[in-house]
Order: C-alpha cells, then structure tokens, then sequence
C-alpha cells in the first residue's frame, strides 16, 4: 500500500483565526489562555482535516514561527531575553516582536523594521522566519515539552503522528553567526541535544519523524556537505525513524549524499525536482522509503491526477510499498480552503485546490495507486474535465496577446539615448533644484480613505460619489505637498487598496479571493492576486487620477505604477507556462500604461519593483537566467519613453552588491532605495559600481513613528554624497507613508525639505 502523508499544514486558520487572536492578545485585549485555547481549536481542527491521511503532522504549529519554534526547543535564546522573567510565551513573543513593535504596521516586502527578532525570507518563498543568532558561547539544551505536549494532544484525537523537526543542519545554515565566528563548529553541541529529543519522542512511541533539510536544495560547500555525514551519523542510533525531507528545489549534484544518509526515508519535491527521481530512482538503497511532493505546495492549481498517475504508476511498480505521497512541501504556502470563498470567478473556480483540496487530491491519487483508477473513476473525470477547461479557455490562452508577445524586440527595452544626455533634456524640462525632494506615492492611508473604498465595492456610494470623494483626497495631498515645498509630487494612492491588485483588477488574467490569506510573518498575512491567464490592459488604469492630480499643480507629478516583476513576484502565478512569458505579458501592459502617462503630458514615472531582488532563484548558478527576463521586462515596461520623460523605480531594501550589474542594467533616470537605517553604508555597492544614474536613498524610516530631525537627514546624505556626486542624488524617504499618520509625515517631511534647502545653500 502506498502510504500517504503532509509535511505541514497552514495554521492561521482558513478566518485567519490565529491572526486575530494574537493580535487582541498583544493589544492586553485577552487571556494568555484564550490565546492557548485558539491554538488548540485550530490544531484540532486541521487534524481533522487531514484525518484521512495515514501520517499527519505534529509540531507544525507555531504560534508565530516554527523557526522560533525550533530555537525554543533547542533551548536557544538571545542573549537579550536571557534572565527575563515570564511566562515563556510571552518570552517567546519578546523574542519575535521585540517589547514595543506595532503589530500590523508595514506594507508587504518592507517587512525587515517591525520585529526585534531579524527576520528573513524563508528560502524562496514569501514567509519571513525568526533568524536564530549564534556566537561562539551559544549552547543547547533541549526543551521538547512543546513537542510532546502537541504530540500528547494528537494522540488523544485519535491520530498517527509525525513529529516535524527542522533539522540541525538547515537550523544551523538559516541563522546568523553575531560574532562572526563559525556557525558550524556549533554542530557538535547540537547533535546530542537532537539526539535527546529523538530519544524522547520514541519513548512516546513515535516511529517516523520528519526532519526538514531543505538547505539540501540550494547550492552547499564541502564543510556543509560533510557536516549532514555528521549529523546524520550521530543519529544513527535514534530509535526512531527518521524521514529526511527536502523541499523548493531539485538536489542535482547532492543526490547522492541525500539518499546515502543513514536514514530510513528521503522526501523530494516532485513539483520542482522532478529531475532528480530518475537518478534518484537508481541510488536509493532498496531498504529505504521514498516520499515523492507530487502536489505542488507553492500554488494554487488542481493537481492533473491523471498524468501524475502516469509516472507515478511505474515508479509504484518499482517500489511497491517503499512509495509514499505527500504535498511537495508544507501547505503553509498555500490557502486553507477554497470552500470558504464565496464570490471566486466561477470559471476559475474548478481550475483551483487549496490545502484542503490539495488533500483530497492525494488521497485520490493513493487510492487510484492502491486499488486502480477505476475505484476513483469520477474524481479522476471530473479531474480531467478541469484541467481540460482551464487549458481550453480563452481566457487563459488569448492568440491575440501571445501575438504580441512575438513582435518583442530588442528596441522595446532601449532609451532612446544614454542616461547622460537624457538627464540634460530633462533638467531642462523639469527645472528641479540640487537635491531634489520627492516621495514613494503613498500618503497616509486615513480610516476615512478606506472607508470609502469599502463603500465603492459595496455599492454604498456610486462611482461619481466615490470619484469625487477621492479628488477630494489627492487635492488635500497635493495642497500638502505644495505646501511643504516638495519638488516632485504625487497623487498619494488613496484609490488604491494595495499595489498589485489595485492593477491586478484592472488586467485580464486575474482573480482575486475572499479570503485566500498566506502567512508572511508571525500574525501578518498576505491575499495574492491569482495570475490565471493571458494579461492585457483593456483600458488605461491611472491616467485619469493622474492627470487631474497633475491638472492641480505646475510641480511635476509622478506617475505611479507597479512594475511586471513585483506584480508577478507577488501573485500566485501560472504553471502552464514560464513565468518570463507571464512576465512579459505584464511588461506591454504596463508599458502602454507608461505610454499613455507620457502622451497626457506626465512628466516624470515611477515604476516600483520592492519585489525583484524575491524572485532570485535559490541556487546563485540560476540568477543570471531569472535577472535576464526580469530585467528586460522592466526595460520593456519602462523605456519606450522619450528621453524628456524622467523613469524612476523604488525598491524597499537596500542590498545590491550581488546584483548591482542588474540593477544598473534597469537604466531607470532615479531609482530610490531604503537606506536610513544602513546609515548610507549599503551604497558603497553603487560607489563601486559606479553606477552613473540618479539615486534617492531613503533618509525617513518610514516603518519607524520617529520623526527625523533636519539635522539627521543632513548628516545622512552628506554621508551619501561621499560616496555618490551631490548632483545625482536625490532626497526622500525610504518607502510610501500610507503606514503613517498624516501628524507624523508633516513634521517629518518638513524636515526633509528643510534639509534639502541646508544641503543647497552648502551650509
Ligand atoms: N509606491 C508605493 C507606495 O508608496 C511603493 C510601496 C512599496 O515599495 N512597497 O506605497
Ligand atoms: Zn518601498
């Protein structure tokens, strides 16, 4: 019999329950033990859901972050919260968030200033963890109540429980090193600490525990090669099975260390690394149990059962009760369930499966692999009936747009002169001060502002009603501005909910959800746009705001877009074809929405792109490919201007060393990057690089409610202009202020304007 089993499921609950009740607990609003309780009803719950699966996973809750998690039973602290005295959940919480941190308060993809804890991306995907710290001191000690506690909780639920671990070299390879010396040396105080709780999750009577390793998919030197042979020799012993199980990527070259560990069974990604079951297929000892992710945990698409059972059914043959199936990788990436929503295009609808669906999927997959397709004959019709519809609609296939795509050419992407003579034209058009002062586009986001948009969606008030509500907004923001005396301004955002879908809903090709919630860090959540087919822009989608904005004032106004990359990167995208053809198709769109800003005589456009450095593939040797189509979407998108019209870009982070070249390659006139609180050190990257075009770094944490004094951002772009020539650098803050109040951004901003004046009498 195939066995079949999941490597984690999504726990904010499908309401996003755990959001909610975290967040009330941190505002002092509920018990300690409510919160518990919560947590609970929710493991309970997904256990249920996952009933009929012959393993399920225990210890893929958390709170706020199974990272976190692993630390605390590792016994691994910070120094800093060492001593403190409380209740460990609320050490825990201290850990995460730091004792003051607003919960909710940063956008998506400029997440790094909320938590005390550092948090970092996830390997590819979009969930931050808590990055564990080491020095040379740091030691173990093994805390499994947690575990046992939830393993207890399953049990007497009835179930058959996997315990998942992250395992000691991945937990090793995710942290930070703080004194700089070598984590690795480490390895030797944490394995007997690991072999303790394997110990003691077998004398609970656990038989297979699923140890996480997914650093085995991305690229590993010798030492880290060698130190899996030591980990995984060390547990040898372990009287319990262990599952080693990798995730996101193919093995390539590591294939043959992964399936000669001494362990019981190996789990690979079948969605991403395919590539590796032939080899695979022949290196695996006869002994051992394979578990092939043959539903993709990263996104949303039914499953095509029947061609899965197509090589499936011969590896089956092969071996026999060896095979397992599960999910690629944990569901925590994925939605909790499509029967929540109840407004889904109804023709995209049967195109979808969420963690619950997913589910069923593969127990229908066993069952055709047990007992034959014929015992799940239906499922598997009415299977291929989907997948039939969604490759046969005209929706998702539009002859017309893939037309398009084929009359790109190498010209699209190209200014029509270089930077230098081009940022002469538009000196002369523009007439902007040394030192000129803009913003990234947002304006505080006021309870008013969305509640008018509520009221629009509803049907509360009408579009004339709406639409004149919002001139109402961007005139008060461009009086502001005015006001404050800022060079270059913008129209503040307030028609828009959020930067993707505000353009998602006006392209074909997307749908959007209720309530299709993904877990990005600790009780924040993020609802990507679903890309489902063919995108085209039926109609300009900003020129009207823009213009009437642009109408209020003789400053110039920037336009304000987000750009194909950032769009793709944050959505969840197809699969029927590569995403630099998804991307592409964005790229025209955006491009004739550039196109018409400039014919209605906009002057200057900003193309954000937070979201480009995320789409980095994890292994370095696939970069160049990724950044070649990223970049010459942004080109597509951006350059077929004249060279009087003046490009910017933003990006929320500062950290181009590694991929400067590209980002010189973007050729956008400014590009403005957070940097306040690198203390301008990260553009030594662009000092390097001489990177010749204008740059704006960021001289207001806007995450932070601290208003920055003039003399600071002063001081802050003098250090700048060490490093870059005073006349390409341009003065704002670090990303949009829709997080802010307005008490907040007037102060601060006239600061900001006010340091411009300072630098330009060169006082
Ligand atoms: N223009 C956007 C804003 O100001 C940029 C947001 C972002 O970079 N994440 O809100
Ligand atoms: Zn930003």
């Amino acid at each position: 019999m195939v066995i079949t089993h999941n490597l984690g499921f999504p726990r904010i609950g499908a309401k996003r329950e755990l959001k909610f009740a975290l967040e009330s607990y941190w505002k002092g609003e509920s018990s300690r033990d409510a919160l518990r309780a919560v947590g609970a009803e929710l493991r309970a719950r997904h256990w249920q859901d996952q009933a009929g699966l012959d393993l399920i996973p225990v210890g893929d809750f958390a709170f706020y972050d199974q990272v976190l998690d692993m630390s605390f039973t590792l016994g691994h602290l910070p120094e800093r919260v060492r001593g403190v005295k409380d209740d460990v959940l609320d050490t825990y919480f201290r850990v995460a968030r730091g004792r003051s941190a607003p919960a909710a308060d940063a956008q998506a993809g400029c997440t790094s200033g909320v938590a005390a804890g550092e948090m970092t991306k996830w390997f590819d995907t979009n969930y931050h963890y808590i990055v564990p710290e080491f020095t040379a001191a740091t030691d173990f000690a093994l805390d499994a109540s947690r575990l046992l506690e939830q393993l207890a909780e399953a049990r007497s639920q009835g179930l058959n429980a996997k315990p998942v671990i992250i395992g000691p070299v991945t937990y090793l390879a995710l942290g930070k090193s703080k004194d700089g010396s070598d984590r690795l040396a480490l390895l030797d105080r944490l394995l007997p600490v690991y072999s303790e709780l394997l110990n003691q999750l077998a004398a609970q009577g656990v038989q297979w525990v699923q140890i996480d390793e997914p650093i085995l998919v991305t690229e590993l030197d010798e030492r880290w090669r060698h130190a899996f042979e030591i980990a995984y020799h060390a547990f040898k012993t372990a009287p319990v099975k262990l599952l080693l199980t990798t995730y996101f990527g193919d093995l390539q070259d590591q294939g043959y260390l992964a399936a000669h560990l001494p362990v019981a069974g190996l789990h690979l990604d079948m969605v991403r690394g395919r590539n590796d079951l032939a080899p695979l297929l022949n290196l695996l000892p006869s002994t051992k149990i394979l578990s092939l992710g043959v539903i993709d945990g990263r996104n949303v698409w039914k499953t095509d059962l029947n061609a899965v059972l197509d090589w499936l059914e011969p590896v089956r043959d092969q071996l026999g009760e060896r095979l397992w199936i599960a999910p690629s990788c944990s569901l925590l990436h994925v939605p909790v369930d499509l029967d929540s929503e109840q407004r889904l295009d109804p023709e995209v609808r049967p195109w979808l499966a969420f963690a619950r669906q997913k589910l069923d999927e593969l127990q229908v997959l066993a069952r055709a692999l047990n007992q034959g397709r014929e015992s799940v004959r239906a499922e598997l019709d009415a299977n291929r009936a989907a997948i039939d519809s969604r490759r046969q609609s005209a929706r998702v296939n539009d002859p017309a747009i893939k037309a398009a795509l084929s009359r790109i050419d190498a010209q699209m992407g190209q200014r029509q002169s270089p930077y230098a003579e081009r940022a002469l034209k538009q000196a002369e058009r523009l007439r902007l001060p040394r030192f000129p002062t803009t913003t990234i586009g947002s304006f505080p986001q006021t309870p008013e502002i969305r509640r008018a948009r509520q009221q629009f969606r509803s049907g509360a008030i009408d579009e004339a009603g709406y639409v004149g509500f919002m001139r109402g907004e961007i005139a008060r923001c461009v009086r502001e501005q005015e006001r404050l005396g800022l060079d270059v301004l913008v129209h503040g955002e307030a028609e828009r909910n959020d930067m993707v879908e505000y353009f998602g809903e006006q392209l074909t090709g997307f749908t959007f959800t209720e309530f299709g919630w993904v877990q990005s860090y600790g009780s924040r959540c993020v609802k990507p746009p679903i890309l489902f087919g063919d995108v085209h822009r039926p109609k300009p989608m900003t020129v009207d705001w823009i213009t009437y904005a642009q109408s209020l004032t003789e400053r110039p106004m920037k336009g304000m877009l987000t750009g194909p990359v950032t769009m793709l990167n944050w959505s969840f995208v197809r699969d029927d074809q590569p995403r630099s053809v998804s991307c592409r198709q964005l790229a025209l769109a955006i491009r004739e929405e550039v196109l018409d800003l400039e014919r209605a005589g906009v002057r200057v456009i900003q193309i954000d792109e937070p979201a480009l450095r995320e789409g980095l593939p994890l292994r370095r040797s696939q970069w160049k490919g990724y950044l070649d189509w990223a970049i010459e979407c942004f080109r597509i998108a951006a350059n077929g201007v004249s060279d009087e019209t003046q490009i910017h870009t933003h990006m929320c982070y500062s950290e181009f060393n590694d991929i400067m070249a590209s980002i010189a390659d973007l050729d956008a006139d400014v590009i403005t990057i957070e940097t306040s609180r690198s203390d301008m050190e990260l553009l030594a990257a662009f000092e390097h690089f001489q990177y010749p075009n204008a740059i704006g770094p960021g001289v207001y944490d806007v995450h932070s409610p601290n208003i920055p004094s003039e003399a600071q951002m002063v001081e802050l772009i003098r250090k700048a202009a060490e490093r870059i020539p005073p006349e390409r650098l341009w003065v704002n803050p670090d990303c949009g202020l829709k997080t802010r109040q307005w008490n907040e951004v007037i102060p601060a901003l006239t600061n900001m304007v006010a340091a411009a004046k300072t630098l330009r009498a060169g006082l």
